[in-house]
């Protein structure tokens, strides 16, 4: 059984075959022959990759014979898989998982347990080590930290000794074949032209066995002074200063920087003989091997932060660049990166950077909330990008299209620039617009008004010509914090948004956490059917503080004028009453200590519970204004999850049943005086809008990018008519409306695109 000593024990011998005037096939068989022997174990193999397969280079303890013959693809087999997944593999029968197959060249049918690590070099996978015992047993976690040491130090050894497959090889050959399309998922809407620039973040190591370990400490520190002031002049810039959304994810940049578990486990693989930047290098692997294991996405945006913050570190100990952003971009670069950071992100240069391309990212990462806040489209879970682009290729980026193009023929890059040509025209046409009424042909006026989350996002009201902010979501200020965001800072941004706004109306929806909006502070355990789950007003009636403590931030921010505020997912008439008796005791408290507060509140809330509109005869008389979240409401009237791409074309904002069903309850609210809003995105598209506006709708919230479209739909469009026409699909249950209302919108000469 080996003990603590055993990585340490195997990084001294290693350093005496290195250093020993020999050949590098003759220090590959020292190796393995030594990690058998300190590991006692019965095989340990080396496979490195060769001509783009895993060529078994060494070994001890499978035949002799095998070696420089048995040959397994990326993906076949255990040692494919590894190599594959980037990540170790533990077992104690290697024969029940399904990935096993069997070479009988090797004789390793005799031995049960295997356990096996990736060599990574810059990122890819160069080769894998790996060791066996007859017995079926699991390695110890101590065996598989060995084992990766050495995986870490052998990276070094093949690199120096040529060992390595060219890694720009994969390129280069992707060069040769012209245009592919690689599809991903829409982060952040857009479209970009430029060319391929690949984030670097990571430094490869080049030594890894220290020789003095003290200066190696000394290092350590020096580079974790370095990287807090780092930190702490970003923050400073003027761009950053003060609360806000991008202060808040640089805040908790800084914790994890100064995190002592994190220093403790970085001086600890220098205690057992590695270079600094091995260390870090070390701790790093680990860190991401847990990232992978984790369910909870927004745990795993968090440990990206820390992989962040290791690149960030290595790259000062190491003396590199101090970012990687500090690299440079050319004009107009399309950056393509496995994830990013939300300060990587910002310290590209913004008149360069026209897009992302991300092998992960995710909807509510804090890069992806960053990018959408300044404005870069993003497109994510692209695979292939390191073997299918080289430096520097052209890059079509269509994120509403789902894709990145990369080398388009020379035809798609004319159509696209036309495209975009267009897209500039009809931005200036919509210029035009901005100060004119949202009202129809007919002298019908809608009430347009947009959707938000960011204090970035209140500079679109301006841009837009929107009336208002129809949806505040505020839970975006609680999914990018580590920790509660605090009542001063929920204050100071509704302060910001509701000064920003000026005389336009701001609707604040109470925090909408939970689902797939979790985050770990509040909620522990992951919901079965998180949609359906504990989320929204069903925590904030149970965490009753959460909703006293946003009450207060609202009530000071608002403090003189109107607030309106609202609470989403209300399923009875007594959520409702509860949540607004929270409100309303904070503001009778307030009130009698002496402390400013609004003139008055507008209590609204948002339907999107379907049981919710059975109530609305009794409900309705109760609140001041009511939303419809067509986005939840939906996916419940059809019991079909919103986020589920296989059933994201089956079911129809446009079909009879959600029309009629919308229509029934707007003129519920019609007929008692309360004004209803649709805020989900079906209103930011221009036939489902226009359809909204034949049941009766009068006022959208919707994405700022659509206020311009919707407004030219609107003002090109007769209502009244279309009402009628309407009235007679829904009588009839017409499965085909979408079909007659596009016919009899361009009858009209409605704009719709
Ligand atoms: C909705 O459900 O339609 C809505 C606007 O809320 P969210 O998209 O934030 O759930
Ligand atoms: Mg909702």
């Amino acid at each position: 059984m080996p003990t603590l000593g055993a990585a340490r024990e195997i990084l001294r011998r290693l350093a005496e075959v290195m250093a020993a005037a020999t050949s590098a096939q003759a220090k590959l068989n020292q190796t393995v022959r030594l990690i058998a022997a300190v590991l006692d174990a019965e095989v340990c193999s080396l496979y490195l990759r060769r001509d783009g397969q895993l060529e078994l280079f060494a070994t001890r303890g499978l035949e002799q014979t095998a070696v420089h013959v048995t040959r397994l693809s990326f993906g076949e087999g255990l040692v494919g898989t590894i190599a594959q997944t980037k990540e170790p593999l533990n077992l104690a029968d290697a024969r029940a998982h399904p990935d096993f197959v069997y070479r009988p060249e090797t004789g390793e049918d005799l031995f049960r347990s295997l356990a096996g690590v990736p060599i990574i070099r810059a990122e890819q996978t160069v080769g894998v080590l790996v060791v066996q015992h007859l017995e079926p047993r699991e390695f110890v976690e101590l065996e598989m930290e060995a084992l990766q040491t050495v995986a870490m130090v052998l990276s070094e050894l093949i690199a120096n000794a040529g060992l390595i497959d060219d890694l720009t090889i994969a390129s280069e050959r992707a060069r040769d074949q012209g245009h592919v399309r690689l599809p991903g998922l829409r982060l952040v809407l857009g479209q970009a032209h430029g060319s391929a620039v690949f984030h670097r973040p990571r430094v490869v190591v080049e030594h890894a066995i220290a020789d003095d370990p003290a200066v190696e400490r000394q290092r350590l520190s020096a580079g974790f002074n370095s990287l807090k002031a780092q930190i702490e002049r970003l923050q400073m810039t003027a761009e950053f200063a003060g609360p806000g959304d991008h202060g808040d994810i640089l805040e908790t940049y800084r914790l994890f920087a100064l995190d002592e578990g994190w220093q403790r486990r970085i001086f600890e693989a220098i205690d057992q003989g590695l270079t600094a930047e091995a260390a870090i290098e070390q701790v790093q692997m680990r860190t991401r091997a847990r990232m992978r294991r984790i369910d909870d996405p927004y745990l795993q945006e968090r440990l990206h932060d820390l992989d962040d913050l290791s690149n960030r570190l290595m790259r000062i100990v190491s003396g590199k660049l101090g970012t990687a952003a500090q690299a440079g971009l050319r004009q107009d670069s399309i950056l393509l990166a496995r994830n990013l950071g939300p300060a990587e992100l910002l310290e590209y240069d913004r008149r360069f950077l026209k897009g992302v391309v991300l092998e992960e990212g995710s909807l509510t990462s804090h890069a992806t909330i960053v990018a959408r806040a300044i404005g870069v489209p993003v497109l994510g879970r692209v695979t292939g990008l390191q073997t299918m682009v080289a430096e520097g290729d052209p890059l079509l980026l269509d994120v509403n299209g789902g894709a990145v193009h990369v080398r388009p023929s020379p035809s798609m890059v004319k159509q696209f620039e036309a495209l975009a040509r267009a897209r500039e025209a009809k931005q200036k046409q919509y210029q035009t617009i901005r100060d004119l009424p949202a009202e129809s042909r007919d002298g019908v006026r809608i009430k347009l008004m947009m959707n938000a989350g960011l204090k970035e996002d209140v500079a679109a009201l301006d841009l837009t010509g929107a009336d208002g902010i129809g949806l505040f979501r505020t839970e975006f200020q609680f999914l990018i914090s580590a920790t509660l965001p605090r009542r001063e800072r929920q204050e100071a941004l509704y302060r910001a948004v509701i000064e920003g706004a000026g005389e336009r109306q701001v609707v604040f929806r109470s925090v909408d956490i939970g689902g797939d909006k979790s985050v770990p502070y509040l909620v522990e355990a992951q919901d079965e059917n998180p949609a359906m789950g504990w989320r929204a007003l069903r925590i904030a009636l149970e965490r009753q503080g959460l909703l006293k403590v946003q009450a207060r931030a609202l009530l000071t921010a608002a403090a003189g004028r109107t607030l309106d505020i609202m609470f989403p997912m209300v399923g009875e008439p007594w959520e409702f009453e509860k949540a607004k008796a929270i409100v309303e005791a904070q503001r009778e408290r307030m009130a009698a200590q002496g402390r400013p507060i609004p003139q008055l509140i507008r209590y609204g809330a948002m339907l999107e519970v379907p049981a919710l509109a059975e109530m609305l005869d009794v409900f309705l008389p109760r609140i001041d204004f009511l939303s419809i979240g067509t986005n939840d409401l939906t996916q419940f009237l059809f019991a079909a999850d919103r986020g589920n791409p296989k059933l994201a074309e089956r079911y129809d904002w446009l079909s009879p049943a959600v029309l009629r069903y919308l229509r029934r309850v707007v003129g519920a609210c019609r007929g008692a005086h309360k004004a209803v809003t649709i805020c989900g995105e079906m209103g930011g598209r221009p036939l489902e809008s226009l359809a909204l506006m034949a049941i009766g709708v009068e006022r959208l919230s919707i994405t700022p990018a659509a206020v311009g479209p919707i407004k030219a739909m609107i003002r090109s469009a007769m209502l009244w008519p279309l009402r009628d026409k309407m009235d007679g699909w829904l009588a009839e249950g017409c499965p085909d409306i979408r079909e007659r209302l596009r016919r009899a919108a361009r009858a009209m000469d409605v704009v719709l695109e």
